[in-house]
Order: C-alpha cells, then structure tokens, then sequence
C-alpha cells in the first residue's frame, strides 16, 4: 500500500493557490526518496458528519478517520475496498470508513451518549480495543487484514504502528480535523499528510524505522542509524499545523511547497474523493434473505414492514415480509 511511482515528465511551473476540496494529491520529493499523498475533504466529511449530526468529539475522530482512510485507500488499484475499522471499550465503540476505489467513502460510528459528559481526554474516545485495516480487492485477489492495539494512542500513531508492523514502509501520517464556522453556517473540514520513505539507491535500503527484533543473549542490540534523508522528510512533515490542513484557502501545492522546497517537490494528477454510500434495496433483501424466517418476522414494526435504516449514511427503506416467505 504505497504511493505509486512517478508516472509524468517533470515539468516547472508556479506553485497553484487553486484550493479545491474533496481532492487527494500525490507528490514525491526525490532527493529525500519520500513519496506521499496531501487529502484537503470540505463538502464530503462535512455531509458525512452532518447527517449523523454527531457531536463534536465524536465527529473530530470519525472525520480524522475518514482522512486517514482515504490516504490509504487511495493507493488502491483500479476496484476494491479499503476498510478501517475499529472496535474497543471507549465512548466509540465501533467506528468504520469504507473507502470504494477509485472514489467513494462513507462512514460512521456507534457511541454512547451518555459516556460525553465524562470525556475530558481524547484518548477515552476510543479506549482499549483494536483497530483494523481490510484491503479487499474482489473475487480474484486475497483479502489482507492488518490490525493494531488501541491504547489510547490516537489514529495517528496507531497508522504509524501499522506501516511498521503490516508494511514495513516508514511512514509518517497528520490528520486534522475542524469546523469553521463562518456567517453562512458551521462546516466541517478535515486534511492529512501522509509521507513514505521509498529509496530506490542501494545505500539508501537500509530498513529504517522498522523493530529489528530480539537479539540473541549476550549481544547487544543493534544501533539502528536512521537514513538522514528520512530524518529530514519525517522533521518537515512533523512542522505542518493543524489549520494549515484545513485552511480553505491554502492550496495544497502551496502546503507542499512550504514544507519541501527546499528540496523540490513534484505533484502528480490530484484524484477526487466523494461520500456515497453503495448500500441498495437488492442488497439489503439479500441481507434479509440471510435470516431465517423467524428472525425476520421479529424484524416487522407495527405497520407491518420491515424497516431498515443504512447505518453509513442513515437511508431508510422498508420490505414486505410476505416477499420473502414465499420463496
Ligand atoms: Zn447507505
């Protein structure tokens, strides 16, 4: 799961103060041997949060949730699905981004209302649990999970632990997530970096950032000496502000530019994302057809359907009952 390859020609031209939002954009800075991904979300997480009117806390984590997700799922190829997910003892019991590839996301969450009042630390938003990634690239490809304990070390470091466990790619990830309120109304806004160090020069293989295990008894454990190039790239993304990822006026060539240019930066064709929830009546009837009769028949409300609301993105459809008994 990482950035792909350069594709294009290097071309100079002036830094672009164009600032669309919903856009992922892949650069690579090649003197540091990093490559990585800047996502800027405004009209997409705001209607994500929005719908589900979650409060505050719990929007802020499902929208850093979401932008850690699409820098992930965003290194997919062509179909499939990138899946987070978590599920632990916090306030948010369960939080899950779906991530359909090339451009489609949707999320949501599962709290308890009446743990809010009690949360005066981030960390016990989430709690003790786990955290899972899913790659899923359809019928011919293999399933791939990776997943992480949750100890209340925030969605950041827990990507960090990913990549070093699941990918071995040092990576370095910044979510941020914020609502702007202005005289037309509250909106939500969310952005993140996410930098890896790639090498392609032999002298620069060297596994950096990666646990090299127990040494045997009586040695000492290696010194691991980390590649300078990846402890410049790590410091200048560590340099990044909140509100500069999700300033809706600081484009995010110019956030690059900020960050490398000293070293150069090139930026590749910016990719789109959208919130749209894939659920739909046929699949939902083949959910249905799943349980046996007689759970469907406790499923039947007072007017005698069946109701089913979509969890990601709260659409409500209701079923015959009859429709299904008579198969
Ligand atoms: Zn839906």
């Amino acid at each position: 799961m990482s950035t792909p390859p350069p594709s294009q020609g290097s071309l100079s031209r002036p830094v672009s103060d164009h600032s669309p939002d919903d856009v992922v954009l892949p650069f690579s800075v090649e003197p540091l041997d990093v490559r990585g991904r800047v996502v800027r979300l405004g009209p997409s997480v705001d209607h994500i949060l929005g719908q589900h009117k979650y409060p505050p806390p719990v929007a802020r984590l499902v929208g850093e949730a979401a932008v850690l997700t699409v820098l992930l799922g965003t290194s997919l190829k062509m179909e499939g699905r990138f899946q987070l997910q978590t599920r632990s003892d916090g306030l948010i019991g369960m939080l899950v981004v779906d991530f359909d590839a090339p451009d489609r996301l949707r999320a949501f969450a599962r709290y308890d209302p009446e743990r809010l009042a009690e949360i005066d630390a981030e960390t016990e938003l989430l709690g003790k649990g786990h955290l899972a990634f899913t790659i899923d690239q359809g019928n011919e490809m293999s399933r791939y999970q990776g997943v992480v304990a949750l100890e209340g070390q925030g969605l950041e470091e827990a990507a960090h632990q990913y990549f070093r466990q699941s990918e071995q790619i040092p990576t370095r990830v910044r979510l941020a997530v914020a609502e702007s309120v202005t005289g037309a109304g509250a909106n939500w806004r969310a952005g993140g970096l996410m930098v890896q160090f790639l090498p392609t020069s032999p002298d620069r293989q060297r596994q950096v950032d990666l646990d090299p295990g127990n040494p045997p008894p009586g040695v000492a454990a290696p010194v691991q000496e980390e590649d300078d190039a990846w402890t410049e790239a790590k410091l200048l993304a560590s340099t990044i502000e909140d509100h500069e990822l999700v300033d809706p006026m600081l484009s995010s060539e110019r956030l690059l530019y900020r960050l490398f240019h000293e070293r150069g930066v090139k930026v590749f064709e910016p990719q789109g994302v959208r919130d749209s929830c894939r659920c739909s009546r046929e699949g939902i009837t083949n959910m249905l057809k799943g349980f046996s009769p007689q759970e469907r028949r406790d499923m039947i409300g007072d007017n005698g359907k069946i109701g089913v609301t979509c969890e990601f993105c709260s659409a409500f459809r209701e079923f015959d009952p009859q429709d299904f008994d008579e198969e």
